[in-house]
């Protein structure tokens, strides 16, 4: 079996969450399982390219992979977390969803400007979240030119579009 059906047995996937006509991914089950968990991210570290300082996680499911990310490319973590969570001074970005704006944030001072950061998630599928996170990393003087994620569907065009931001997409598993 390749590593993407490996992966792929071990991701759930149900029905109508968080709304009807939805297939929601579930990484629970791969997270539940020693040897999924540690496959992906074995394999997701394969793929960067030169020396990462600093691993950028999603809130919520990108802090799951940051720190195994960022132990196996001898780096930190850094959260990108939702409005409001954050008690330091903060920077954010706004991106447009479906219906109205969301927004993330990091600590300003969370970076060394030139600092050269990998984002992660668990999926990318619009790809708005990913390339907020971009536009805030950058706004904050980090260089990030790479992004991980376990998970794509590609007929929602993210990685296309963070590819178009000159990010090199790595993904370990497509979904239709
Ligand atoms: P995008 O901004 O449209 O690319 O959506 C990606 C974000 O939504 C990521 O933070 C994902 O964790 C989350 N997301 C969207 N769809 C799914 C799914 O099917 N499973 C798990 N997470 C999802």
């Amino acid at each position: 079996m390749t590593v993407a059906d490996q992966l792929r047995s071990l991701i759930r996937t149900i029905p109508d969450f968080p709304k009807p006509g939805i297939q929601f991914r579930d990484i629970t089950t791969l997270l539940l399982d020693p040897a999924g968990l540690r496959l992906a991210t074995d394999s997701m570290a394969a793929a960067i390219a030169g020396p990462i300082d600093l691993v950028a996680g999603i809130e919520a499911r990108g802090f799951v992979f940051a720190p195994t990310l960022a132990l196996a490319l001898n780096a930190g973590v850094l959260l990108i977390r939702k409005d409001g969570k954050l008690p330091g001074a903060t920077i954010a970005e706004d991106y447009a969803l479906e219906y109205g704006t969301d927004r993330i944030m990091m600590h300003a001072d969370a970076l060394t400007p030139g600092a050269r950061v990998l984002l992660v998630d668990d999926l990318i599928a619009t790809g708005g979240t990913a390339r907020a996170a971009v536009r805030l990393i950058r706004k904050a003087g980090g260089v990030v030119t790479q992004a991980a994620f376990v998970i794509d569907l590609p007929e929602l065009g993210g990685g296309d579009a963070l590819r178009g931001d000159d990010i090199e997409v790595h993904s370990l598993v497509a979904f239709e």
